[in-house]
């Protein structure tokens, strides 16, 4: 495939079509400016189904969906903001007294508070905004290669695609990645989430003091979290510590893996009486373990090709920041490429490989030092030795110490893209309309 002239179509290969890839879909073609694009979109699964559990988005994610235009994602009933204005609030799992309060510091519109969606009803949402006949199911990657005159991708079908820049966007576990950058591997991070979405009618006048807003309630090692989402679900979930190594966990549960609920009543049975409500009431559970894996040393994994959301930090469920990062993800891509190619705006010419690079790199710039930061505190936080209490008031005095001591995360569920993107380059004291001409 040679360089493209202004005729030909311009091919974007997007391996992957969850949040990420489908985010990154709407930015490109409604920001970057690309004349005569043409992305396609490819996925492993044979349908789009509404699976995975809760996901939050925070005011960074929701001020990036607002940008991209997937305006539906705003409706009433789509999402869930808590009643409070706060962002997080954490109880005692057994006296359920609030012990930590997070605060917003720069989020203006109310719109963009923190919002808890079913995942099946944000991708359904950005699902919206692209074109059916452009995503290929049942296109599971297995390898993908870059050569001077553009990007392959391959399939489990034996089938292949070819085109002028390739996306991967295919999550923790991916296959584009894998391809470009072997030496990269993935770590169980000792910590598995059990999770549950149901209808919230099924607890009505059953659960004592259930909260208005979304809690998560810290144990000395466990946690349990709850909260409505939109359309009338609610979520339940439990996290806790599994000694099992890496290849034990990779053998042994499968990521959505169905599991025994009774186990998950009898983890939070003495804890306190609305979480041992809640997980009474709670129907099924699924297994997510959780992988971590090192900051990679460059998202321009060829000259041609690149890695959008939980492909290119894999930070796995950690502060729930995964859905808002990969649309930041998304907006910064589409936003290099317009940067390198507007000059040609006005004289469309072919959009050469040094050009794409270019973009490539600048996205680079902006995004990795961001999620670099975040993969510090994260595997910071998983080698820290766990405690051995020697008694319970010992213990207490540690839960205290770990909640005093959490770190504070406003710096990534506020952070502003754009604002990053324009310092990058140079223009941090553009206004926002000055931008928008850009
Ligand atoms: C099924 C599922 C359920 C999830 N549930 C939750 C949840 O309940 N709560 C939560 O916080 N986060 C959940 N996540 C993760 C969360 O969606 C991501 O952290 C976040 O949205 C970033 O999105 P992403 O597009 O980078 O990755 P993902 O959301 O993981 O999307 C990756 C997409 O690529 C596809 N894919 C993977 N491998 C290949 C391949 N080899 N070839 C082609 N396509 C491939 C996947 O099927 C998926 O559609 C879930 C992810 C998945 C895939």
């Amino acid at each position: 495939m040679a360089d493209n002239n202004a005729q030909e179509p311009f091919r974007v290969l997007i391996a992957g079509a969850g949040i990420g890839g489908l985010a990154t879909a709407v930015a490109l073609s409604r920001i970057s400016g690309i004349p005569n694009l043409d992305i396609q979109l490819y996925e492993q699964a044979d349908e789009l189904l509404e699976i995975g559990a809760s996901i939050a988005l925070s005011p960074n994610g929701m001020r990036t969906l607002e940008k991209l235009g997937v305006t539906n994602a705003f409706d009433d009933d789509a999402g869930f903001r808590g009643t409070s204005g706060i962002p997080q609030i954490i109880r005692h799992w057994k006296s359920n007294q609030v012990v930590s309060v997070d605060t917003y510091t720069s989020v203006s519109d109310p719109r963009h508070h923190t919002t808890r969606f079913h995942r099946g009803h944000i991708h359904a949402a950005l699902l919206k905004h692209v074109p059916s006949s452009n995503i290929h199911l049942g296109k599971k990657t297995v390898g993908a290669k870059s050569d001077a005159d553009g990007v392959t991708l391959f399939f489990e079908d034996g089938t292949k695609a070819r085109g002028h820049v390739l996306i991967g966007a295919d999550g923790i576990k991916s296959k584009v990645r894998q391809a470009f950058v072997p030496e990269h591997k993935l770590k169980y991070s000792g910590k598995t989430f059990a999770r549950a979405t149901f209808d919230a009618s099924i607890l009505e006048g059953k659960v004592p003091d259930l909260p208005e807003d979304a809690i998560h309630w810290w144990g000395l090692n466990d946690h349990f979290f709850a909260s409505k989402l939109g359309k009338g679900q609610f979520t339940t979930v439990g996290s806790f510590d599994d000694p099992r190594s890496t290849e034990e966990i990779d053998k042994a549960v499968a990521w959505n893996q169905a599991d025994d609920v009774s186990w998950f009543k009898e983890k939070y049975k003495n804890w306190n009486p609305t979480v041992k409500a809640l997980s009474e009431l709670t129907p099924y559970i699924r297994l997510y373990p959780n992988y971590v894996g090192d900051a990679l040393p460059s998202w321009v994994i060829s000259d041609r090709a690149t890695l959008v959301g939980d492909a290119a930090h894999t930070h796995g469920g950690s502060f729930a920041a995964g859905g808002s990062l990969a649309l930041d993800d998304s907006l910064a891509l589409a936003l290099a490429f317009k940067h390198v190619i507007s000059p040609q705006i006005s004289s469309p010419g072919p959009i050469g490989a040094s050009a794409i690079k270019q973009a490539i790199q600048l996205y680079d710039s902006v995004r990795r030092p961001h999620t670099t930061r975040l993969l510090e505190v994260v595997h910071g936080q998983f080698k820290a030795k766990k405690p051995v209490y020697s008694s319970d008031e010992d213990a207490e005095k540690s839960l205290q110490t770990k909640v005093k001591g959490r770190p504070d995360t406003n710096w990534l569920s506020e952070h502003d893209v754009e604002e990053t993107f324009f310092r990058v380059i140079g223009q941090s004291k553009k206004t926002p309309s000055e931008r928008a001409r850009l």
